[in-house]
């Protein structure tokens, strides 16, 4: 019997340095926040995720970059009201949004950014 032929299978074709990324993530305690930023930090460290840009540009969002905006927070405790930040695979270049209302505690999300995330 003639086999279909199927769209290829997106499972396969993505990428292995984010696709531990790839899965959206409410992040509605500061628990899971932390499980996601613990990964974020390590994609910097290693270089498989940049800043992109390299300057917040939420129109919320302090003009902090993510590494000041994390030491502050691991270091002093203080959070900004609202942050957002993007960030870039550095082998595929999909890029990432996190975002977080602590002011409001609306709690934030991880995920694939879309193009009308940027402002
Ligand atoms: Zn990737």
């Amino acid at each position: 019997m003639a086999q279909k032929k199927k769209p290829a299978a997106k499972a396969d074709d993505v990428c292995k340095q984010c696709k531990p990324l790839r899965r959206e993530r409410r992040l509605d305690c500061n628990r899971k926040y932390q499980r996601i930023a613990k990964r974020i930090d390590a994609g910097l460290a290693d270089g498989s995720l940049i800043p992109d840009p390299d300057r917040p540009i939420g129109k919320w969002t302090p003009p902090t970059p993510y590494k000041k905006m994390r030491r502050d927070e691991l270091t002093k405790g203080i959070w900004p009201d609202f942050f957002e930040y993007f960030f870039r695979c550095t082998a595929c270049g999909t890029r990432f949004i996190i975002y977080c209302d602590i002011y409001h505690g609306g709690g934030g999300a991880w995920r694939i950014a879309k193009k009308s995330d940027d402002v």
